[in-house]
């Protein structure tokens, strides 16, 4: 069993224990850094297959995938990008890849994950699925959900008036600048925590 992202990772941990007792084993090894490295690719017009031909050997072992992206008019609607997602084994990620005979390079940007909000309880880092909170929270008072509100618009992360998905809330910056960090540093999801956290406390 591979576990490609650090924080299925420690998913995975938690229930470790639980899965023991129950007589199954599992194998959970937690990287320090990341057994992969995702990389974007956006100058590639031609399909992957030819990409896969035209990659000059000896690059690492990279395997490449078509992103999706929402059509333009009715959002739940998926489209394939222009944009190719890499992925290499291993720790460092190439600023660009060799290909048709030695002659073009393409530059290849550390993919950066978005932010996971959970839309049952509110908070970042994980989606609905996973939620483990029992109360499905109102978008507006977040209090546990009814009827109509009145109440004060509230953000259940950082306690200020704003929507619940605005990108202006501090936590969720903090957030996104972690997914950075973790991209373009390839550090874990802590310790790029800790780096975001000490840059901030530094602010005057
Ligand atoms: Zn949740
Ligand atoms: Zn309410
Ligand atoms: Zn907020």
């Amino acid at each position: 069993m591979q576990l490609e992202k650090g924080e299925d990772g420690r998913f995975f941990q938690s229930r470790h224990h639980l899965q023991k007792e129950r007589g199954t084993k599992y194998l959970a090894n937690i990287p320090f850094r990341k057994r992969f490295r995702k990389g974007v690719i956006h100058e590639w017009e031609d399909s992957i297959e030819k990409l896969e031909d035209f990659l000059m050997p000896n690059q690492g072992k990279i395997s490449f995938k078509r992103l999706k992206k929402k059509r333009m008019k009715d959002d739940k609607a998926w489209e394939d990008s222009k944009a190719i997602l890499m992925r290499i084994k291993g720790d460092s990620l190439p600023t660009r890849l060799l290909v048709g005979y030695g002659h073009v390079w393409l530059k290849v940007k550390p993919c950066i994950e978005s932010v996971k909000q959970c839309y049952s309880c509110l908070r970042f880092g994980h989606i609905q699925l996973n939620c483990r909170s029992k109360i499905k929270r109102f978008f507006r008072c977040v209090e546990e959900f009814h009827g109509i509100c009145k109440e004060q618009q509230k953000c259940i992360n950082c306690g200020g008036s704003h929507p619940n998905i605005a990108k202006k809330c501090p936590i969720y910056q903090r957030e996104a600048a972690t997914k950075k960090v973790m991209a373009y540093k390839n550090v874990s999801c802590r310790e790029a925590r800790e780096l975001v956290n000490e840059v901030a406390n530094s602010l005057p």
